[in-house]
């Protein structure tokens, strides 16, 4: 129960810093429109992260130089993330059984 708990808090906690960087990113963020007045988007991935985001946007992160990830600050929280999420999903699967 205790490992839950911890686990639990530990999963807000890196949520809690991935989400304020992403608001941080994108806040005031400007659209780009082409002249069908359609909003212009330019999906990029990265390849560490696998985070997805339309490089179209004006922010002061994006369009982002090749190569980079706007998230990058927060990418060592988005593997904590994922390996605690992936951890859980197998214990969880074990006691389903
Ligand atoms: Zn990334």
């Amino acid at each position: 129960m205790l490992k839950t708990i911890e686990r639990t808090k530990e999963i807000i906690r890196l949520r809690r810093i991935i989400d304020a960087e992403v608001k941080r990113i994108f806040q005031g963020a400007r659209e780009q429109l082409d002249e069908n007045g359609k909003v212009i988007e330019q999906i990029a991935t990265c390849g560490e992260c696998g985070t997805s985001w339309n490089d179209a946007l004006i922010t002061s992160y994006t369009p982002t130089p090749s190569a980079r990830c706007p998230f990058e600050y927060v990418h060592q929280e988005m593997r904590e993330l994922r390996q605690l999420q992936r951890k859980w999903n197998g214990e969880l699967q074990k006691v389903t059984r």
